[in-house]
């Protein structure tokens, strides 16, 4: 079974769901063979959220399950702000994702700029400590792309699994998943998050993955999912991670 669980149907436009907007998203996880899709919009676009909406388009297609999550920024200082506005919508499942460094937002092409000032190995060691963080913090179920800080292609020196041993016990501790996200193939990394070498990681510490496109416009929808399945097989596993009310469910790839 295939999901495409991380999509954004309001892209960065923002505004609300609709069925017609919805709806599209639908019909291209149908041409691709997937089975059950989650909306995850960027938190700053939850007022847009709207269930019945998501309802009325999956009345429409009967062999295509949907899931409402949200993909949350975090920010060690927003952590009650987290909990407040996640405890407003009854949410399937909340992915963590760690998109800024202080006030920096690292994976903008805007602000590329910022990595000059920054020694990468140092770099890659605040980033992996944030996710731990954002891990340990409890607010959450998916760990979104694992690894985004390689996005821009800047590479630390030696092996990336020393930087992110923390982040990865932490995920064993929580019960977490990790999403594996296509969206990495399509930016200057050119590689799925999290790259190989952590996923067998993952796959030896028993960490459940879910699988995501991160899809900002309709026809990313499933995008590259066949390699995502293959790399998966190649690592050992055998099943994905669906959710329902923030509790796992396991279903064979
Ligand atoms: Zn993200
Ligand atoms: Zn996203």
């Amino acid at each position: 079974m295939l999901v495409d669980y991380h999509i954004h149907a309001l892209g960065h436009r923002g505004g609300d769901y609709s069925e017609e907007i919805l709806v599209e998203y639908f019909s291209v996880a149908r041409r691709q063979g997937i089975e059950e899709i989650g909306f995850t919009e960027h938190d700053n676009y939850l007022s847009g959220l709207a269930p019945e909406a998501i309802a009325a388009a999956a009345r429409r297609f009967p062999y295509l399950q949907a899931r409402l999550g949200l993909e949350v920024s975090y920010r060690p200082e927003r952590e009650k702000e987290i909990r407040d506005f996640t405890n407003k919508f009854s949410f399937d499942y909340l992915i963590g994702s760690v998109h800024h460094i202080g006030e920096w937002m690292f994976d903008h092409p805007a602000c590329i700029s910022g990595y000059a000032s920054w020694d990468i190995s140092e770099l890659y060691q605040a980033y992996f400590s944030l996710v731990e963080k954002m891990v340990r913090s409890g607010l959450f179920d998916v760990v979104g792309h694992l690894d985004l800080v390689k996005v821009f292609d800047y590479r630390p020196s030696g092996d990336v699994l020393t930087y992110a041993q923390g982040a990865l016990k932490a995920i064993v501790d929580a019960g977490m998943a990790v999403e594996v996200n296509t969206a990495g193939l399509f930016r200057p990394c050119k590689e799925i998050y999290p790259a190989r070498e952590l996923l067998v990681r993952c796959y030896d510490l028993n960490i459940p993955v879910t699988l995501g496109s991160d899809a900002h416009e309709p026809e990313q929808v499933g995008r590259e999912f066949g390699l995502a399945r293959e790399i998966l097989y190649q690592v050992g596993y055998r099943k994905l991670t669906r959710f329902a009310n923030r509790q796992q469910i396991y279903e064979y790839l």
